[in-house]
């Protein structure tokens, strides 16, 4: 075996081939079946993912999730939306998936809206908290099954701070906050930087001027408890080191580790958390050696790029700066949301814009419109869904995550599905084998419904139901003036064999 074969570097390697990658993942063991494979940001390139469980059944993951001190906007979302992919996806393909996503409810800005609003801490970011759940949901995105706050891990945290202490990696310093040293995490033999190649050099030039405004030794260092100040009001915490709170870092190591485990599979969030936040992760969990030797914090780093909104950096001066629920009061709902932030590939930065929405909608309204007379053919025929349509979607997104080349899959479908429907060529039997394929699909990206009504609100199908009232009674004048009514609120009625149907104006 050459060391030096591209392929192996891309981690790519077909047959029975045992592989020790440095990182430190365990030993690879390839099947005839395509492996699934991500970009680990740690070995900076495209890996094939075994998990850690020897059975190779369970995955556990973690995402780094909101911090709830306003409504969480459309970039924060195209995080969550992507790790809801990558659960979705690993279910697809038979894993038992343990999924966290935190709740950081202590933060500096947190703190802030706190004194600003009056509001007891709780009560404030149990507000916030309480909006992001209905955004996330309303994108389609399945709850993970641990949603743990930073404040109920203050005891995990405080313990995790006293571990890095007892092994001289941590110091107190005169304020009564505790940092972590980086020098000494290096000295103990750990290495700092194994996310992003950092510049200790320049990073040191600047030491001195910067070490008169702070309590650290050094400026590198960060801290993992921060002393109680008046600003702080009543949000502090008893401490070994007297009063005050965790640092944001610190949290995530304490939850991920106290959920998952001191080692797991996968750790993501947005491409700014890789440095510091989750170069710092690495370093106290490590630091603190809770990993069986030779083992890792995590095996695979998955970050998902930025998101730009019509062409610019996301920002309240320029207008666009969106929120879910901006985007629902401008009358999109959140599967075209979600669909149109799936529609790019989780490591290119993506411009989101209205058009694309609108072309979210097109999008969706041709695959609603295939799903509807597929149901029709296949009546109450039911049987096993396609899997030469299934392979072609899997094959896209084993690698790498391909998505637009899933969802070309997808519309080849559509399109061919709409051929044989125009020529009557489908049995029912067939119509429904192709319904199973799609809720197969649909198990991952998450955008379609499985029956025909369940995207249209109560309100239009009501008013469609007394068309139907008035059509029976021949109040035709009446009949009219609800169509019309349905038309001003985006929707027309298509009259079919089958009785009348409800489609949105696109
Ligand atoms: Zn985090």
């Amino acid at each position: 075996m050459e060391v030096n074969n591209p392929a192996i570097e891309r981690g790519s390697v077909r047959g029975d081939i045992n592989l020790h990658f440095s990182f430190g993942a365990p030993t690879l063991i390839c099947s005839v079946e395509m492996p699934l494979k991500f970009f680990n940001t740690l070995s900076r390139s495209v890996q094939e993912f075994v998990p850690r469980d020897p059975a190779g059944k369970q995955v556990r993951m973690y995402c780094c999730g909101p911090t709830v001190y306003d409504v969480a906007h459309i970039g924060n979302f195209r995080t969550f939306v992507f790790a809801d992919l990558v659960r979705r996806y690993f279910e697809f393909k038979g894993y038992a998936v343990e999924h966290v996503m935190n709740i950081t409810d202590v933060e500096d800005k947190i703190i802030k809206g706190v004194r600003n609003s009056k509001m007891p801490l709780r009560d404030f970011t149990g507000k916030y908290e309480g909006l992001f759940f209905e955004d996330f949901q309303a994108l389609g995105c399945l709850r993970p099954h641990h949603t743990p706050r930073a404040t109920e891990f203050i005891a995990e945290i405080i313990a995790l701070i006293e571990k890095l202490i007892a092994r001289g990696i941590a110091y107190k310093a005169a304020d009564g906050s505790v940092y972590f040293s980086i020098e000494k995490y290096q000295g103990a033999g750990h290495c700092y930087g194994q996310l992003l190649k950092l510049n200790f050099e320049e990073m040191r030039r600047g030491e001195r001027v910067s070490n008169d405004e702070y309590e650290k030794e050094s400026i590198a260092d960060f801290a993992l408890w921060k002393a109680r100040v008046a600003d702080d009001g009543d949000v502090f915490w008893a401490s070994p080191w007297g009063e005050g709170r965790p640092g944001w870092h610190i949290e995530c190591s304490a939850m991920s580790m106290k959920l998952l485990g001191p080692s797991f599979d996968v750790h993501m969030g947005g491409e700014d958390l890789v440095f510091p936040h989750h170069e710092d992760e690495i370093a106290q969990s490590e630091g603190a050696a809770a990993q069986k030797q030779g083992e890792h914090f995590v095996n695979y780093w998955l970050h998902g790029a930025h998101l730009l909104v019509e062409g610019k950096k996301m920002s309240k001066s320029l207008g666009n700066f969106y929120t879910a629920r901006d985007l629902f009061a401008k009358n999109f709902s959140g599967r075209e949301i979600r669909y149109l932030l799936l529609t790019a590939h989780y490591r290119e930065s993506f411009n989101f814009t209205l058009d694309g929405l609108h072309g979210a909608r097109t999008a969706l309204s041709r695959i609603d419109e295939c799903l509807t007379k597929l149901r029709e053919v296949a009546g109450t025929a039911t049987a096993a869904a396609d899997s030469a349509l299934l392979q072609k979607f899997s094959e896209a997104l084993d690698d790498d995550l391909n998505i637009s080349q899933a969802w070309g899959e997808v519309f080849e479908w559509v399109r061919e599905t709409n051929r044989l429907l125009a020529g009557n060529q489908l049995s029912a039997s067939q119509a429904a084998a192709a319904l199973a394929s799609w809720d197969k699909i649909n198990s991952v990206l998450g955008v379609g419904t499985t029956s025909q009504d369940a995207d249209i609100p109560a309100e239009i199908t009501g008013l469609l139901e007394q068309r139907q009232a008035a059509r029976k009674a021949k109040d035709f004048k009446r009949s009219d003036a609800i169509r019309d009514e349905l038309k001003a609120k985006g929707w027309v009625i298509e009259d079919t064999p089958k009785g009348p149907r409800l489609k949105r104006i696109s």
